[in-house]
């Protein structure tokens, strides 16, 4: 199925999800992220779930980020949506959020951190392939933001479906994740 198909597909098939079934996804999304290597972990890049869309919840995994290894740095972006950018800020508790047009919370001001500082991203995805190629909204967001990354970031995709087979295009800017965590598991690509 082509990129533009599965988009509209993975949208639908996620606003079919009530409110209890994305939760006890999330929850086993959850214990799969626990199974990760956070040990060498500074910067974890978030991002906070657009409620309206059923975006897997992120909350959890903050919270027991928070507790377990307080001295990892969380990430947050504000987005610039005319250009298409986002701006990554230190997210602690002196961070004033601030709902965007699209109802999604994000810092206004702060310290604001270089791309390079970053060793880990949650990626928010409608869909992933069994290569690790992925699905966003169609703005390229995150595409534009892994390339200015470092080339050992790791990136994980959290999702409340199963990689598909193939996604087609994969597009030259398209930058494909190392892992995806789904509730049946969590998927490492190469
Ligand atoms: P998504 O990744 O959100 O599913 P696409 O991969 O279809 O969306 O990309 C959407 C748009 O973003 C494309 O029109 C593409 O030209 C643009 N884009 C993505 N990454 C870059 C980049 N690194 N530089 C410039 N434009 C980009
Ligand atoms: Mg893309």
């Amino acid at each position: 199925m082509t990129k533009g198909d599965l988009r509209k597909l993975y949208k639908q098939k996620r606003m079919a999800l009530s409110r209890a079934e994305c939760q006890k996804m999330d929850q086993l999304i959850f214990e799969y992220l626990l199974s990760l290597d956070w040990s060498d972990c500074r910067y974890l890049h978030v991002y906070l779930p657009f409620g309206k869309f059923n975006e897997p919840d992120t909350s959890l995994l903050i919270e027991w980020i928070r507790t377990n290894y307080p001295h990892i740095h969380l990430v947050l972006s504000r987005s610039d949506i005319q250009q298409g950018t986002m701006t990554n800020y230190l997210w602690d508790e002196h961070t004033e959020l601030v709902m965007n047009t699209w109802g999604i919370l994000e810092p206004i001001a702060g310290k604001m951190l270089s791309e390079d500082l970053i060793d880990m991203v949650l990626v928010p995805l409608l869909i992933a392939d069994k290569k690790g190629n992925r699905v966003g909204y169609g703005k390229g967001f995150y595409d534009r933001f892994l390339a200015q990354c470092r080339s050992d970031v790791r990136t994980i995709g959290l999702s409340y479906f199963e990689p598909v087979d193939h996604i087609e295009p994969v597009d030259p800017w398209d930058i494909a994740l190392q892992y995806c965590v789904c509730p049946s598991g969590l998927y490492v690509f190469e």
